[in-house]
């Protein structure tokens, strides 16, 4: 057993760092103010190679592991929450293409977006449905060489400035329903596709929308993996996407975390250094031990699917032990800078608010322990 990252990765890691906190941390107030999706910075990280660094490098990846991937979401949520995990969720259409697209949608869409033409989306989530994947209703049919789609999708990032979207739909009735579902690529410039920004409380220059969808017409080549298969290829998807999205919240409590321990150091109460307050010196400790058990949640897990092990428990158990830490460790991050925490003035309050998506998107918290207990109960085979 070796807790030690290897010297690559350890290379890696400092390269990063020293990106992260001269393209990304001091633009972090600006971004989510003017609540704009970083375009350049996402740019300039794609051509670093840190944009689907587990990607081979034939498809413009760095031909790195899930391992790199990680390390290097945890450094850009530490930076800055917004803009970090806003460029690192560029990606968000890529794994699909990866493991299922046919060679021709590997050059075409998916190496665009690690070259830094646009980010990609994913589209599973519509109004009436979010964890019960199965009960969608956006319907795809076939028409000569075409698929025809509609319906309706929301809370979808990068639906408008992403070069593609990879998107979920009905193409059979079929008992169980999720065994009727197909994975498509649509381009957001398609007649038909249309998009709406979604007003919310953090993670403002992230891209959400609501996509709506009116005959938008594709060509048959379009369809990812194997028809009525969709269903499965999700659940492959999350297996490294709830990894991508533990690690972008345990950079963000990180983050967090760091900022509160200087303060603690530098502010004075009754004579002495907050830090110096036992209470104030519990609150870091607790927020230091769960970074750490997320820390080793988080690269066991991508350290599972490099070895071609991927375990979908510990990847749900990796997202929502890191998500639910980023929420308290934000919280008590606030409490700790005091009336400053509340304040524009620290950027603690941005990652307060930036964290609590966490417990929400790639599945809920609750939606984490339903993966968990199935396991559990001899239900999922990995
Ligand atoms: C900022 C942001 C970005 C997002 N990005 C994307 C994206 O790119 N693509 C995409 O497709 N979606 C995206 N989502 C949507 C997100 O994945 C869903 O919001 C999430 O899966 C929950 O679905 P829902 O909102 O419909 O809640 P619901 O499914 O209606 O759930 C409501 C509540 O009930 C609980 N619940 C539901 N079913 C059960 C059950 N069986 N047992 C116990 N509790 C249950 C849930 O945990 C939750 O607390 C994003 C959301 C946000 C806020």
């Amino acid at each position: 057993m070796n807790f030690e990252l290897d010297e690559e990765h350890k290379m890696l890691q400092a390269a990063v760092r020293e990106f992260a906190e001269k393209e990304i941390m001091p633009y972090g107030k600006e971004y989510d103010e003017k609540r704009e999706y970083p375009m350049e910075i996402y740019r300039k990280a794609a051509k670093l190679g840190y944009i689907g660094a587990s990607i081979p490098e034939e498809y413009n990846g760095a031909g790195m592991d899930v391992l790199a991937e990680a390390i290097i979401s945890i450094e850009f949520a530490r930076a800055d929450s917004g803009i970090g995990s806003a460029i690192d969720l560029a990606v968000l259409g890529v794994p699909m293409i990866m493991r299922f697209g046919s060679e021709e949608q590997r050059e075409n869409f998916m190496a665009r977006v690690l070259k830094g033409e646009g980010p990609s989306a994913i589209a599973i989530t519509e109004p009436d449905c979010g964890t019960d994947v199965a009960a969608i209703k956006t319907r795809a049919i076939k028409d000569g060489d075409e698929w025809i789609l509609n319906g309706t999708k929301t809370f979808i990032t990068n639906g408008s400035v992403g070069i593609f979207t990879i998107v979920l739909a009905k193409t059979a009735k079929t008992n169980p329903p999720h065994r009727g579902i197909s994975a498509f690529i649509v381009e957001p410039e398609r007649e038909g596709y249309t998009a709406r920004q979604i007003d919310k409380m953090g993670m403002r220059c992230h891209d959400t929308c609501e996509i709506m969808l009116n005959g938008v017409r594709i060509p048959e080549d379009h369809l990812v993996g194997r028809e009525n298969n969709g269903f499965y290829q999700l659940m492959a998807f999350f297996n490294e996407s709830r990894i991508k999205i533990g690690a972008i919240h345990l950079g963000i409590a990180l983050g967090a975390y760091e900022r509160a321990l200087s303060y603690a150091k530098e502010r004075k109460s009754f004579g002495k250094p907050l830090i110096e307050h036992q209470a104030i010196a519990f609150k870091l400790a607790e927020m230091y031990t769960a970074i750490e058990a997320s820390r080793l949640l988080v690269l066991k897990a991508a350290w599972l699917v490099d070895k071609g092990k991927a375990d979908p428990a510990l990847s749900s158990a990796a997202k929502l032990y890191a998500s639910e830490t980023a929420v308290k460790v934000t919280y008590e991050a606030v409490q700790i800078f005091g009336g400053y925490g509340y304040s524009k003035e620290y950027d603690v309050e941005r990652f307060y608010r930036d964290a609590r998506v966490g417990t929400i998107y790639e599945g809920t918290s609750e939606a984490q322990k339903i993966v968990i207990s199935r396991k559990l109960a001899g239900k999922i085979r990995v």
